[in-house]
């Protein structure tokens, strides 16, 4: 059975924009995933352990919604393969990345393991996240909070349309 995934790319570090094409390009070539809607780009600050930090590169920002038969961690996978053929090195959590893909929503599922939450637990609270996948889907929703159009508007002026 195939789930709608909604998935959140981020870029800080070469030719950001270039990373993004590249990441959805690869994602459209597997043959379990179909490329169904992908947002507008917008930049945002990067955000680390301690919040805001202005002295990274900022980020360039996307939101895609693909169908796939993949179950949540064979995705995983996919996705962490597909960061290490574009040359991902560090996976230093809140380090620069040239690309990085999370998985937001699945489906309906709630899942968790080691390796993965689903929905992402950070979801909400990032604007990079929900601005773009609200200007995606005006009708967007996330289990256990329910529609994103509110929090769109409260973080509508914290990323910038690229
Ligand atoms: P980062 O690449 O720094 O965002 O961290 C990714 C790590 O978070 C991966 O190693 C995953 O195992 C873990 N993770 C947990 N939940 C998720 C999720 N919903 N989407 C992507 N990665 C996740």
């Amino acid at each position: 059975m195939a789930n709608r995934v909604v998935l959140a790319l981020g870029s800080n570090l070469g030719n950001r924009r270039r990373w993004l094409v590249l990441a959805l390009a690869h994602l459209s070539l597997d043959e379990k995933i179909e490329l169904i809607d992908v947002s507008g780009v917008y930049e945002s600050k990067a955000l680390t352990l301690s919040g805001v930090d202005s002295t990274k590169p900022r980020y360039l920002n996307c939101v895609a919604e693909i169908s796939t038969e993949y179950k949540p961690e064979q995705l995983l996978n996919v996705l962490q393969n597909i960061e290490l053929k574009l040359g991902r090195k560090k996976r230093e959590r809140w380090g620069n990345r040239n690309i990085d893909i999370d998985i937001i929503k699945f489906g309906e599922i709630s899942y968790r393991s080691e390796k993965l939450t689903i929905p992402h637990p950070q979801a909400a609270n990032r604007a990079f996240v929900i601005v773009p996948w609200y200007e995606m889907n005006q009708d967007a929703e996330l289990p256990g909070i329910g529609k994103i159009s509110k929090l769109a508007y409260i973080f509508a002026d914290q990323v910038k349309l690229k």
